[in-house]
């Protein structure tokens, strides 16, 4: 039992097993001092003794047992919380995990002596909205299965286009959020991680069909929402859309929606 918990686990453990040992046998001890003070030395010394002994020995145990379950049951918190903020297929960020470190991040979350809400806290990004072209053609002409393993590709491929801190999260059906911390100039990223799943080689029954996406983003350079940003990436995505697909439409949040600009021309249509 003990070999699974971390060396930093067991300091707390072993503090915790000292610290509350060392109160009981204080208390004992010293209501034993109290109540017993006026027999003499030697008894008052037998007693004050085996007060102490008595303490430790039922103490000491239950401390060690206790810290031990308690460290137990924050590791298994901590992996539940884990696996709850996961995609089960993708391995990305759930939607709901994800949104919270975007506005963890934009509300300035985490910058040391600082406040929640507090204007100055607030930082600049750029989200965007990657969303898989006819997807659902994938699903009717090789199945749904075939259909995951697209999606479980084009998640690989969005993840390695991605800088460390980025942050990347399936919002939802074959849809996508990158945040990227402290970038506002995010055509080039967003051009790249395009690129790359146009480039993906996939052939479910050895049957070779092109997987594309398309993208809207929007970046701030401070003071907004997590729901905002997505308003307008969403907004910018359907441009994209509407435009051809396989395209990068990404933007300030500040500038109008419509107009936008589209950072690439169309190059080749999904199939
Ligand atoms: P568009 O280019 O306009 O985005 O077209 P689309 O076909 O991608 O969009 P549409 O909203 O019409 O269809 C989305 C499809 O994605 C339908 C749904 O069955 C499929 N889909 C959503 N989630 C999953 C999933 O987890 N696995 C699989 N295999 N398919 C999924
Ligand atoms: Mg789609
Ligand atoms: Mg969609």
């Amino acid at each position: 039992m003990l070999s699974e918990v971390s060396p930093r686990g067991r300091m707390q453990i072993l503090r915790w097993t000292t610290l509350g040992t060392l109160f009981c046998i204080v208390f004992a001890v010293s209501f034993n001092f109290l109540m017993f003070r006026d027999l003499g030395d030697p008894a008052l010394t037998r007693a004050l003794f085996s007060s102490a002994v008595v303490a430790f020995i039922l103490a000491a145990p239950s401390f060690f047992y206790l810290s031990l379950k308690l460290r137990q049951l924050a590791k298994t918190n901590h992996r539940l919380n884990t696996i709850a903020s996961l995609d089960g297929l993708t391995g990305c960020l759930t939607r709901r995990a994800f949104s919270s470190l975007v506005d963890d991040w934009l509300h300035g979350v985490g910058n040391p002596g600082e406040t929640k809400d507090s204007l100055e806290n607030r930082r600049p990004g750029t989200l965007l909205v990657i969303d898989a072209d006819r997807f659902k053609s994938i699903n009717d002409r090789f199945g749904h299965q075939c259909g995951d393993e697209a999606l479980c590709v084009i998640a690989a491929a969005i993840r390695s286009s991605m800088r460390i801190d980025d942050i990347v999260g399936r919002l939802g059906g074959e849809e996508f959020g990158v945040f990227l911390p402290g970038t506002v100039d995010a055509g080039e990223i967003a051009e790249r991680i395009r690129r790359k799943v146009e480039t993906i080689s996939f052939a479910p029954q050895e049957c070779p069909h092109q997987l594309t996406v398309s993208i809207g983003g929007a970046s701030v350079s401070g003071g907004s929402t997590f729901n905002h940003l997505y308003r307008l990436a969403d907004e910018r995505l359907y441009e994209a859309k509407r435009g051809g697909r396989n395209r990068v439409a990404v933007g300030p949040a500040s500038s109008a929606v419509p107009p936008l600009r589209l950072v690439t021309q169309n190059l080749a249509s999904a199939s």
